[in-house]
């Protein structure tokens, strides 16, 4: 039985990922400092003998012995990852470096969470693996985009200097149950308002595109990235389905039906993107990967976690 760790994994994607592996029957080490985790999102874990939870940082060393290393640690919302730039910096510097040490001693395979924002503002379009990016090093996005590109360097050193197994995958926006409702990612936002019947927050004119994959098709691209034993990466995982701001906005009004919200203009942060897509020849052709389910399906699934969520959080201040 094969001994994983996911660093992260009390976060969106990690929890959906320990998931998976447990269902297969993997022994999981989910590691986690909850800066953006929550105990919620792997509460029905718990109970599994295969399941472990180690609270720790990834910027601390620590030692463990297992035969495949998920690196998720790091918060994905902008709001979360400008909190603390700094600390951003070191998870995706000092953390990955922890992580590529302990993997180096106990000789384990690292897949490694890169992002779409190692392109930055693309004016490649659509993304390929081989596009250098377009970043600021100095503007607000760039702990986390600098510190994703220093970690990729790491990662790809570490494979060539001491003949480590790596795989990163580079994600594009990825959504769905478990991301929480509060860390001001556009679907969360979005999906609330709708839901309270509050403003729909369009920052700036709502012409920039993004391309949003559900959690489900992601995981599983993951796994199989992980799991092959020829490509090292980087590999785009994301879906090419591509859409403006506020063409997003009308479907999730759409999934509301009766809601009150309207939509309105609030200012664009400073060096945000403007069009983002994937191109996924590379997972079509090395993983045989590509997403199956398309943005209504996923966001009808994803308002639907979001509308219980809101009903127990209502529940919770009634007892209180
Ligand atoms: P998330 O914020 O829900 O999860 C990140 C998890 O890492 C959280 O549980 C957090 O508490 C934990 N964490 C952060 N810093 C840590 C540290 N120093 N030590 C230990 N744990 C730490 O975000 P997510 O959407 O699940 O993203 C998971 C990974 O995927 C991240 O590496 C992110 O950069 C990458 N990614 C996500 C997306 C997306 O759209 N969801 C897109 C591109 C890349
Ligand atoms: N966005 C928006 N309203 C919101 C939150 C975000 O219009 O309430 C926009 C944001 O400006 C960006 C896109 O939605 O153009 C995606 O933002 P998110 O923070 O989800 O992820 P990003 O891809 O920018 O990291």
């Amino acid at each position: 039985m094969r001994s994983i760790l996911v660093t992260g994994g009390a976060g969106f994607l990690g929890s959906h990922l320990c998931e998976r592996l447990l269902e297969r029957g993997d022994n999981v080490i989910c590691l986690d400092n909850f800066f953006t985790g929550r105990k919620q999102n792997i509460l029905h874990l718990m109970g599994n003998p295969r399941f472990e939870l180690m609270r720790h940082d990834i910027v601390q060393p620590f030692v463990l012995e297992v035969d495949q290393i998920y690196n998720l640690a790091c918060p994905a919302s902008p709001v979360a990852y400008q909190y603390n730039p700094i600390k951003t910096i070191k998870t995706s510097t000092v953390g990955v470096v922890n992580v590529l040490g302990l993997a180096k001693r106990c000789k384990a395979r690292v897949l490694h969470c890169s992002t779409s924002e190692v392109y930055g503002d693309p004016i490649v379009h659509p993304q390929r693996e081989d596009y250098w990016g377009h970043v600021n090093p100095i503007g607000p996005r760039s702990c986390y985009d600098e510190g994703k590109r220093v970690a990729e360097s790491l990662c790809i050193n570490y494979h060539f200097q001491h003949n480590m197994e790596i795989r990163i995958i580079r994600i594009f926006n990825t959504y769905g149950p478990r991301m929480d409702p509060n860390d001001g990612r556009v679907i969360s936002n979005f999906i609330n308002q709708t839901l309270q019947d509050e403003p729909i927050t369009i920052y700036g004119d709502g012409t920039q595109t993004r391309s949003f994959c559900y959690c489900e098709d992601l995981i599983r691209g993951m796994m199989l990235m992980m799991d092959q034993d020829e490509e090292t990466g980087p590999i785009n995982l994301g879906n090419p389905g591509e859409y403006t701001m506020l063409e997003l906005a009308q479907e999730v009004i759409k999934q509301v039906p009766g809601t009150k919200s309207t939509i309105t203009h609030v200012p664009l942060p400073k060096d945000d993107p403007k069009q983002r897509c994937p191109d996924i020849t590379k997972a079509k052709t090395i993983l045989g990967w590509s997403p199956t389910i398309n943005l209504s399906t996923g966001l009808a699934k994803t308002v639907e976690y979001y509308r219980s969520e809101l009903s127990r959080s209502r529940q919770l201040a009634d007892k209180n």
